[in-house]
């Protein structure tokens, strides 16, 4: 059995805690890991070693801090087939998908080799007499960020990528779920030839989050989970005068305009909605038809959709989907559509009770479709996060925006038309951070930021691209004099 190492100061190492918890194959339910819950005096050294290696590193021109990044995204490139496959053997999404979240997270270190243009500064001459004044941005020394299971590549790489290369120094302490990928990522990092400490890696639960919340030397932290926790990691970490940006949960809905091509929408709701299993937080879970023409097409297109889904471990390259990660979050998805169905939602397809040939003991929920939800019904309110897609039906285009608007999330959301004025008055009015036109899943380039809005996101700051700049760095402004030989004498009343 595989124990999953720490990565500190650009070694693998044995944690010596005395405390396990396994890491389970989805697909089977078998155990295939066992990671350790690393001791607070773990999470100390990783941050002494970042400590360490903040000088030099934040000193090191821009250009040679990303030329090891060029290295990094080369390394990627060529083990990407591989961080894809232990994405799929932990958390169970089928090995197309996998492929698709390495590739996000490589754009992301792709930006981050432009790193030295993107902190170019600003400078004004002559701001007064022989007075000139220059500003730019500088790391803010060890930073922090705690990652979710459901992207244990992409979702790491929206922060260090970027932090690193803008000179901090970085502690990753990832998902106790899926833990192997981020190590790969770890070593391929050290591999491209990093100094050591700038890049470290602790595996562990809420002690290890704490402990980096705790330490003083640790100036940021990123955060992306659900939405609870972002509560907790921000309110804590920005009463210790941390910077925090912390990404919640959702609850994405997308809306059905009557012109819309039903075709077109219901392949895009079956990608959105099911695709990794609707274990992302940019699915979409809520699809509100506008007009019950609209919403009876819709079902008429989805149902057999959703009845012929092929499920199945990512070993079958078939499969369009895979187990949910545990046990845990099957029995409570399940238990879900068990609430939908006593609060009188109607089950147009039930995927309780999924069971595949071969591989009985695998945490797998069929796809499953409700109709005739509504806003006051606990699986419209709370985020299921598994294949549970629900039709909420609107009377017309303005029930769909408030219904949008009043929910307590703000992630992503979508409008299918052919009516741009339509589409122009929702992109503009609606309350969510990213907006898709006739795109299911608005996840931004890497060299645009991504954030939710409400309780998506708590913080100033969204992630990754200029706004991960921002996050990561703070600005500096220095105004300069030389001596001219002329003699000014003392001035007390405030410079002009
Ligand atoms: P989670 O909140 O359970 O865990 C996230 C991280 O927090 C893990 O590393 C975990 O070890 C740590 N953690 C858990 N409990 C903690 C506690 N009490 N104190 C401190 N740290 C704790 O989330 P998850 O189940 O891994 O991921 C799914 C959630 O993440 C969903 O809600 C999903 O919407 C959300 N998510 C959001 C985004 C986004 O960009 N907004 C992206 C991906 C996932």
């Amino acid at each position: 059995m595989d124990v999953i190492q720490n990565g500190i100061n650009g070694q693998l190492v044995n944690s010596k805690t005395d405390k396990h918890v396994p890491v389970f194959n989805p697909a089977t339910g078998e155990q295939s890991a066992s990671l350790p819950i690393s001791t607070v005096a773990e999470v100390n050294e990783a941050v002494e070693s970042a400590k360490a290696a903040f000088p030099a590193w934040s000193n090191l021109p821009p250009l040679k801090r990303a030329s090891f990044m060029f290295k990094f995204k080369q390394l990627l490139d060529e083990n990407a087939d591989n961080i894809a496959r232990a994405i799929s053997k932990e958390h169970g999404k089928t090995h197309a998908d996998a492929l698709g979240e390495v590739q996000r997270g490589i754009e992301v270190v792709d930006y981050a080799c432009g790193m030295p243009g993107l902190l170019k500064g600003e400078f004004s001459r002559n701001v007064g007499p022989q007075i000139d004044t220059f500003s730019d941005r500088q790391a803010l020394g060890v930073v922090a960020g705690v990652t979710p299971f459901n992207f244990p590549a992409m979702v790491p790489m929206w922060m260090f990528p970027i932090a690193v290369a803008c000179g901090n120094t970085f502690i990753l302490k990832p998902s106790e779920r899926d833990p192997s990928a981020p190590l790969l990522i770890w070593e391929l990092f050290q591999k491209a030839g990093f100094p050591a400490g700038v890049f470290n890696i602790v595996h562990g639960d809420k002690s290890a989050v704490d402990a980096l919340l705790d330490h003083d030397d640790v100036q940021a932290m990123s955060f992306v989970g659900s939405t609870p926790i972002a509560e907790y990691i921000y309110t804590t970490g920005t009463a210790k005068g941390k910077r925090v940006q912390a990404l919640g949960g959702a609850k994405n809905h997308m809306v059905i305009l009557p012109d819309a091509d039903m075709d077109q929408v219901a392949d895009a709701l079956m990608g959105a909605g099911y695709g990794s299993a609707g274990e992302r937080c940019m699915a979409i879970s809520v699809a509100v038809p506008v007009g019950k023409e609209t919403a009876d097409k819709l079902i008429a297109k989805l149902k057999p959709r959703v009845e012929s889904l092929k499920i199945g471990p990512a070993t079958d390259a078939d499969a369009e989907m895979g187990p949910v990660i545990t046990k845990m979050a099957q029995e409570k998805i399940n238990g879900y559509i068990d609430s939908g169905v006593e609060q009188g939602a109607k089950l147009v397809v039930d995927g309780r009770g999924f069971k595949l040939q071969g591989y009985e003991n695998g945490y797998y929920v069929g796809g499953t479709l409700f109709d005739n939800v509504t806003t006051e019904m606990t699986i419209y309110k709370e985020e299921i996060f598994g294949p549970v897609l629900q039709v909420v039906r609107a009377d017309d285009y303005q029930q769909a925006v408030d219904m949008i608007n009043d929910h307590e999330y703000g992630n992503g959301t979508a409008i299918f038309t052919r009516d741009g004025d339509a589409a122009r008055d929702f992109a503009n009015r609606i309350q969510v951070g990213m907006v898709g036109i006739n795109v299911p899943i608005p996840v931004p380039v890497a060299y645009h930021s991504f954030g939710g809005w409400k309780r998506s996101l708590f913080g100033d700051h969204s992630i990754y691209g200029p706004e991960g700049i921002h996050f990561y760095t703070r600005l500096k402004t220095v105004t300069t004099r030389w001596p001219t030989g002329i003699k000014a004498g003392a001035a007390f009343a405030f410079p002009t």
